[in-house]
């Protein structure tokens, strides 16, 4: 079942979600979430969606990148972005811990801020210790694109938007960042906004 993405605006991205037990991660109902949770990312298309942004507040995001989805991508930005296909996996209670001190920019995107697009600047490398789908422990080290990832959804349980942490001069919409600012680097991009 598909559900309805919320937009921003609506307190529920706002707010503090709270953390799921063992117990209820393996209920009828989450395990139900988390494939109608699935289902609305992939039909979006997505590479990753939080509970919150399908209005619960539950500290739950589920992941997955597929290759089609970069396929507009040069060989270049790709390999730039350390952008690589991750297989559908589901995130509970997770604990960020930022791991490199640097961070690159990049343009990022959320279902929840539909039509829009903004450089982000992210921690290259984190691990994220956290539970899956079944409540077993699991510990993430993560690099690149699947950190950028991991560093939106884990916002998004904490009522942060990448609207709190985009370089605002580089904000716009999908339509002029095809026209303007997808083939170009961050740097150029930053030199003719900043
Ligand atoms: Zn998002």
């Amino acid at each position: 079942m598909r559900l309805k993405i919320v937009s921003v605006g609506e307190a529920v991205l706002r707010q503090q979600a709270r953390p799921l037990t063992v117990a209820e991660i393996r209920s009828p109902e989450i395990q139900q979430l988390i494939q109608h949770m699935r289902e609305t990312m992939n039909d979006a298309p997505g590479v990753g969606l939080a509970a919150p942004q399908v209005g619960f507040p539950l500290q739950l995001a589920v992941i997955e990148d597929k290759q089609e989805y970069f396929a507009g991508l040069t060989a270049e930005q790709i390999a730039e972005r350390e952008r690589q296909p991750l297989p559908f996996h589901v995130i509970v209670n997770p604990v960020l811990r930022q791991q490199s001190a640097g961070e690159v920019g990049f343009f990022e995107g959320c279902l929840s801020v539909p039509g829009f697009t903004a450089i982000v600047a992210r921690s290259p490398q984190v691990r994220v210790e956290c539970l899956d789908e079944t409540g077993a422990a699991r510990v993430i080290e993560a690099t690149g694109w699947y950190a950028r990832i991991l560093q939106h959804e884990i916002d998004h349980l904490h009522g942060t938007l990448y609207l709190d942490r985009m370089q605002g001069r580089t904000f716009c919409s999908l339509d002029i960042y095809a026209r303007f600012w997808k083939n170009k680097t961050t740097a150029e991009v930053k030199a003719a906004l900043g």
